[in-house]
């Protein structure tokens, strides 16, 4: 059988809602695409009408090709992914290359071709292309039955100017908006479940997301560091996750600890969380910070403690999973891949120096009261210059020299 070019392409739905930003969006797409594939035989992509075409490299096997789809599936702003054939515009070579798509598509009973043109120099119309095609593989699959309702496949067949793209294998994709179309934030990051889901739910809805982790160095050991850094690689598979600063808080929470009343020392460390990562994000020119606090879940997480933490700050803070339930952020933590790191036991900043009745309904005037007797912007300042800085691969962004 003859060998055609393997292509993937890539579909975005809701970039093409978007009206006078779409060019801007799908440039955007395109370079992330570019830097994530990197590794993947890829020769290029192109942008054809309302999507992107990637092309793989001569001799490309079919598993490759797959690999490098589900590395696409994960990509922001992809709503679909569909593998195939680049190939003339010859009815029967077309022919071959939908067979060839088809043998490539897994396991199916039943199927249906979906022809189209987007020139109409194409002189046979979809409906006889549906039917002549449709021929061709109800030979080549005998056993297989041709189903216009909810067929297990669609192979799709377009004709475009000068070749014809023609795939079976399509995938749902993430969706969202491409990393770096909404600006850049700052997010809270412990090794827990919640806050890499929160970082990921605004990376796609395509801020660039930079990550704050306090450690509870030098008072314990750096492990919570280690499952941070392994939950930043999960997230920068997809270009997620653009850089993650790792501070050092053991000390000054001990300082909290032990100049406070012990009810209010967990807001008082959330309030010096808040302003180091805002002081951050002030260097950093993001526009919002981000945590994974979710009403209730915790008894920290109460409307008076949120507003107790909010008041330390400016920036605003978004709350991405607010109103989820623990079961669907544990689902979505799955599908991530973060979620056996993040449970596994780390002792963070989080479990040092805790009280022993926390205060769950915090007033505001003596929780500023308690904050008074602390140096706390020059403890900002030098936590946001000792926060150290790790890089990951996030295409859309540029560390500031
Ligand atoms: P998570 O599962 O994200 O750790 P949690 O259920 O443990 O959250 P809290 O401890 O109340 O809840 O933390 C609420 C939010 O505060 C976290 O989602 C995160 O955004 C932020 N946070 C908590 N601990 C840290 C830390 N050590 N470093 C950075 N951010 C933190
Ligand atoms: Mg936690």
């Amino acid at each position: 059988m003859e060998e055609f070019q393997r292509i993937i392409l890539v579909h975005y739905h809701e970039i093409g809602l978007k009206g006078r930003n779409r060019g801007v969006f799908e440039k955007r797409l395109q370079k992330n695409l570019e830097a994530l594939l990197g590794a993947f035989p890829v020769v290029t992509i192109h942008r054809i009408s309302g999507r992107l075409l990637v092309f793989l490299r001569e001799g490309t096997g079919h598993d490759e090709a797959n690999a490098c789809a589900d590395a696409i599936l994960g990509v922001p702003g992809v709503a679909r992914v569909s593998c195939g054939f680049k190939c003339d515009r010859e009815m029967a070579i077309m022919g071959q290359a939908a067979v060839a798509a088809l043998t490539d598509a897994g396991a199916f009973e039943s199927f249906k071709v979906s022809a189209r043109r987007n020139h109409t120099d194409f002189e046979i119309d979809s409906m006889q292309m549906n039917r002549d095609i449709g021929e061709v593989l109800c030979e080549a699959f005998p056993d297989k039955a041709v189903k216009m309702k909810d067929p297990d496949v669609t192979v799709g067949v377009e004709v475009v100017q000068n070749a014809v793209y023609v795939y079976a294998r399509s995938i749902r994709g993430i969706g969202g908006l491409p990393v770096g179309s909404s600006g850049r934030v700052v997010a809270l990051l412990s090794s827990g479940i919640d806050s890499p889901v929160a970082l990921w739910r605004m990376a796609r809805r395509g801020a660039v997301p930079i990550g704050v982790h306090f450690s509870g160095r030098p008072q314990t050991a750096d492990t919570s560091e280690f499952l941070v850094d392994d939950i930043a690689h999960v997230l920068e598979r997809t270009g997620c996750i653009a850089r993650v600063y790792v501070v050092p808080f053991g000390d000054y929470q001990r300082e909290i600890s032990i100049g406070c009343p012990p009810s209010l020392r967990v807001i008082l460390y959330r309030r010096l969380m808040f302003k180091v990562a805002e002081e951050i994000a002030r260097r950093e020119r993001a526009g919002a910070l981000v945590t994974g606090e979710s009403l209730g879940q915790v008894a920290s997480q109460t409307l008076e403690n949120i507003a107790a933490t909010n008041d330390a700050v400016t920036l605003p803070v978004l709350r991405p999973l607010i109103g989820s339930d623990k079961l669907e952020i544990i689902d979505q933590a799955q599908q991530l891949g973060t979620f056996d790191i993040s449970s596994m036991d780390a002792p963070d900043c989080c479990t040092l120096f805790m009280p022993r009745n926390p205060e769950t309904h915090a007033k505001l005037d003596e929780v500023r009261e308690a904050e008074a007797k602390f140096p706390i912007a020059d403890w900002v300042q030098a936590l946001a210059d000792a926060a150290e800085p790790h890089d990951y691969r996030c295409p859309a962004y540029k560390p500031k020299k």
